[in-house]
């Protein structure tokens, strides 16, 4: 059976994929799983398919069983007509990543992540977090019967920690920089055999891959022009684009779309170094946005998100905060209801068209990676209003 490997993104060093390696010993860029070659769509009837089973040849280094999913992915990719008709572009498509087990497409990655932590003889896993992945990580734990270490910014919302205390996880609230606690829940996991799913882990950006996958199938191989993905770490980004070059490579598809890295003004480190031309990340000072699942700073795999972008002709662009509210309101207006991060590409892709930098009668998918009920406090910036009758009035109502 053939050996498959991690290589750094960096400098090429090789690891094997059965160790936990996620930064390169050498020069500390992020390990990713080498690219698969060969494969098919395992196409099926089966109406309890999951997307590791149809993906399998995808996946050739793990055990994959179908006990172990949660349901997660097969989400749903919605044509936004009147939005895209607006917008002069050929077609606009939302890939709409709340249908997920725990509403936001970390599921994929944190099951992968599990799978290969299992295979490695882990029985703790853990995650750093201050948004989805906590939730997600709790949450397969759970249905894996291991233990789960979460570890939160002191600061958090205090909305945030039930929903991910519902999977009894072991939680903590970190008080200190949280950009040091992804290095040292690494050195920790080593200490303690915690397998840590942080943010751009190898086999979290692994999961990402098949919402690349499911986007081929759901358009029929004919591919978009652009795919825009709100990123922070940049690990989902890394994934998507790693999805389609996959299947390019095996002749499934024969064009990878330019890949669009989507951030908020108030937290934008790829983007401001991405427009000054420069190649390294720098820390973004005093971020302050309201899509708070995209608010690294330090994003760990922000220089391989400038390497990606080069290779495959894509760029970046960033949105202020009343942006994103404004584009949260043209989703709800078509039925859906996506948190503030999730809204910033339909923010970003407003203003690239009107730039024209995206050209008119483009085809689009933007990625909507997480659902709105994670984040309530968003209706602050809301006006709603209703009306209060008696039951007598109701036939006056206009
Ligand atoms: C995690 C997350 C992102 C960013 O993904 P990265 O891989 O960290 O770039 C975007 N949107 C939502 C809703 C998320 O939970
Ligand atoms: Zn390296």
């Amino acid at each position: 059976m053939k050996e498959y490997n991690l290589y750094c993104t960096g400098c090429s060093h090789k690891e094997s994929i059965n160790k936990n390696i996620s930064r390169c010993p050498k020069c500390d860029e992020p390990m990713e799983v080498e690219l698969i070659k060969e494969g098919k769509i395992k196409y099926s009837k089966d109406k309890g398919q999951t997307i590791l089973e149809r993906y399998l040849d995808f996946f050739p280094y793990l055990d994959i069983s179908r006990k172990d999913s949660l349901g997660e992915g097969f989400t749903p990719l919605t044509n936004l007509k009147s939005i895209s008709n607006n917008l002069n572009l050929k077609g606009l498509y939302l890939k709409n990543e709340s249908q997920n087990p725990t509403w936001s497409f970390k599921d994929r990655g944190t099951l992968l992540g599990i799978l290969h932590g299992k295979k490695l003889g882990y029985k703790k896993i853990g995650t750093v977090s201050t948004g989805n992945m906590a939730p997600s990580v709790a949450a397969y734990a759970a249905k894996f019967k291991l233990e789960s270490y979460i570890f939160v910014k002191d600061t958090i919302a205090e909305e945030k920690l039930n929903p991910i205390l519902i999977y009894n996880p072991k939680l903590f609230k970190v008080k200190g920089d949280y950009g040091s606690l992804y290095y040292n829940t690494l050195e920790l996991g080593e200490k303690k055999d915690i397998y840590f799913i942080n943010s751009d882990v190898p086999l979290r950006v692994e999961g990402s891959k098949t919402i690349a996958f499911e986007i081929c199938e759901q358009l029929n191989f004919e591919m978009p022009d652009y795919v825009i993905v709100p990123t922070s770490a940049g690990g989902n980004i890394r994934g998507i684009e790693k999805g389609f070059r996959e299947f390019k490579e095996v002749g499934i598809i024969n064009k990878v779309p330019k890949i669009i890295c989507a951030q908020s003004a108030g937290c934008s480190p790829i983007d401001k170094v991405f427009s000054e031309n420069k190649e390294k990340i720098e820390r973004f000072e005093n971020p302050s946005t309201i899509a708070h699942a995209i608010e690294n700073p330090l994003p760990p795999s922000g220089n391989q998100v400038l390497r990606m972008l080069k290779r495959n002709g894509g760029f970046t662009a960033s949105v202020e905060d009343d942006e994103i509210i404004d584009a949260q309101k043209d989703l709800a207006q078509n039925g859906l209801f996506l948190q503030p991060a999730s809204c910033v590409p339909l923010a970003a892709l407003k203003k690239l068209r009107q730039e024209e930098k995206i050209e008119k009668y483009s085809t689009v998918v933007i990625i909507g990676t997480g659902g709105g009920l994670k984040y309530t406090k968003v209706f602050e910036k809301y006006n709603f209003n209703y009306s209060q009758i008696d039951l007598d009035d109701i036939e006056n109502i206009d």
